[in-house]
């Protein structure tokens, strides 16, 4: 009587590979559409969703609610406390909605892969065809291979085949069609499922009243937020992407990531419409900055290949073996300071406390934050990557695991191990007038000029440093780098 969508990580109506699938079959047989969503508190748990993406998810959900509405579909949500039993009441559901056909969008990590097999052989069992479908990347994981038949483990020449792919098979960038409005009748045969349940925060993810009207404030959820967030950067700021994008005092980056991490935005969407207003109507070639901003929503295509190549990186392994044997110290002292942006290394400082604050931080920050943490402090890359995840608005397991393996050079690709960025220098290059510190680090807005990058270095930029007890380097940076250098090179084994 129906076929059923069951929305993940795709919490929009438009451009939706599944849910237009869904939709298709249904007008072929001549039924209506059922939108499910499951709330598994446990998932949450254990994919560290931070408490503001969590409510980011659930704000999502209920605007996506009142749009396939105004469709006639009944979004039917649910609970499910324990995880193990996403899989049973599924089923459950689409046995009783009477529905032989269900499609979701792929989530490519091992146990969503694994669940989603094991939803196909339950399926089977009572003659109902479950249909994951590629969604979630531009290129479909797979499709993208070296000379020699393997996987890419390096971006730049990924990237250029990435490019050709598609200007080969435009098709993958296709708007995916709007389901059409379900049957007449069918409103009345399901009324039971419209509006069924409202979603909760569950106690564990729960915000005070200040931090909802903070996160709300700052990110308004739904598609249509991110829709008009991306027509507005599109046509107001893409073209400078590439000259302004590594400065973060200048706010001149997409700021769509926490819609792509929850789906209320397409890649496949972003990556169209910025090809669309580019002057070559191509991915390359035309204006520097769009090509550049497809670049990056390149790169988030690119972790999602790696982790479906090399699923141990969700293991809590290095990509690279050889990084495994490092020696990390253990000073909890130090992962404090950084956690509360109090390391005395002032961009440092600014852009924990930006992350804590807003659930966002600029990616330049991200990778000093993180060179940082992995090779300064020598701490395991890992905690890091779990603060990340239990705080960030955009947590995304492959753009956050990328990242981290990035900047402590353990990773995909990575940074060279030996190339350990000097904080000072990053912040005079990166924030050059101190103006993003100034935002961040209250005690240090006197601070005049340069001093303002290291102010202890500096006699009047010390005592209003030591006057607003703003702390000192907590490690010293030029005894910071050697002990880098010589515990990643005993750990690899190199002399
Ligand atoms: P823009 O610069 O406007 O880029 C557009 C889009 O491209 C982004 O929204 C994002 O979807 C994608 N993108 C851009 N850069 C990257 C990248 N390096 N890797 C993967 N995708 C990228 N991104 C996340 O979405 N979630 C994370 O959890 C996350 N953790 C990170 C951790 C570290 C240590 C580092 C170094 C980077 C991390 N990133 C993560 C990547 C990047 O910092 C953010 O995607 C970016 O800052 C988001 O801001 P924006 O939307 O303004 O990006």
């Amino acid at each position: 009587d129906a076929v059923v969508h069951w929305f993940k990580r795709d919490l929009r109506v438009r451009d939706n590979a599944g849910l237009s699938q869904a939709a298709a079959l249904a007008k072929e047989k001549g039924v209506g559409v059922i939108g499910v969503w499951i709330l598994s508190p446990q998932d949450w748990e254990a994919h560290l969703v931070s408490p503001p993406k969590c409510d980011f998810e659930i704000r999502s959900v209920e605007m996506m609610r009142k749009e396939l509405d105004a469709l006639n579909i009944p979004l039917y949500i649910e609970t499910v406390p324990a995880r193990k039993n996403v899989t049973t009441r599924l089923v459950e559901l689409a046995e009783e909605w009477n529905a032989k056909n269900v499609f979701c969008n792929l989530e490519y990590e091992p146990d969503e892969l694994r669940r989603e097999e094991r939803l196909v052989r339950m399926m089977v069992e009572k003659d109902i065809n479950f249909d994951p479908q590629h969604d979630d990347c531009v290129v479909p994981p797979g499709s993208l291979k070296t000379g020699g038949g393997k996987q890419y483990a390096v971006y730049t020449p990924w990237y250029r085949q990435w490019v050709a792919y598609l200007h080969a098979h435009p098709h993958l960038l296709n708007e995916r069609p709007m389901p059409e409005k379900n049957p007449a009748g069918f409103r009345e045969k399901y009324a039971r499922l419209f509006g069924a349940q409202k979603p909760e925060l569950p106690i564990s993810k729960s915000l005070t009243e200040e931090e909802k009207e903070r996160f709300h404030a700052l990110w308004p959820a739904g598609e249509a937020a991110a829709l008009d967030r991306l027509e507005r950067y599109l046509s107001e700021k893409v073209g400078q992407y590439q000259a302004t994008r590594n400065f973060p005092a200048q706010n001149s980056t997409g700021r769509v990531s926490a819609h792509h991490a929850a789906g209320t935005l397409a890649a496949r969407t972003s990556v169209r419409m910025a090809r669309d207003v580019n002057s070559t109507k191509r991915l390359d070639g035309g204006i520097e900055g769009i090509r550049c901003w497809i670049s990056e929503v390149a790169w988030r295509d690119f972790y999602r290949h790696v982790l479906v190549h090399w699923p141990y990186i969700c293991m809590n392994k290095p990509f690279k073996f050889e990084y495994t044997n490092i020696e990390w110290e253990y000073n909890d002292d130090h992962f404090r300071a950084w956690k509360e942006g109090r390391t005395g290394y002032p961009i440092v400082d600014a852009a924990m406390r930006s992350l804590n604050h807003t659930g966002y931080m600029h990616n330049r920050n991200r990778m000093i934050t993180a060179s940082f943490l992995a090779k300064h402090l020598l701490l395991d890359w890992r905690l890091g990557e779990q603060y990340f995840m239990t705080h960030l608005i955009d947590g995304d397991f492959a753009s956050n695991n990328g990242g981290w393996g990035f900047s402590s050079s353990t990773g995909v690709d990575p940074q060279p191990y030996f190339r350990v960025f000097n904080p000072w220098l990053q912040s005079q290059k990166f924030d050059e007038n101190g103006e993003f510190i100034r935002q961040w680090v209250e005690e240090l807005r006197d601070v005049q000029g340069k001093a303002i990058h290291n102010p202890y270095e500096d006699k009047k930029g010390a005592e209003v440093a030591k006057k607003n007890g703003y702390p000192k380097p907590i490690v010293e940076h030029k005894f910071a780098r050697e002990r880098c250098l010589a515990r990643y090179k005993a750990g690899i084994g190199r002399d």
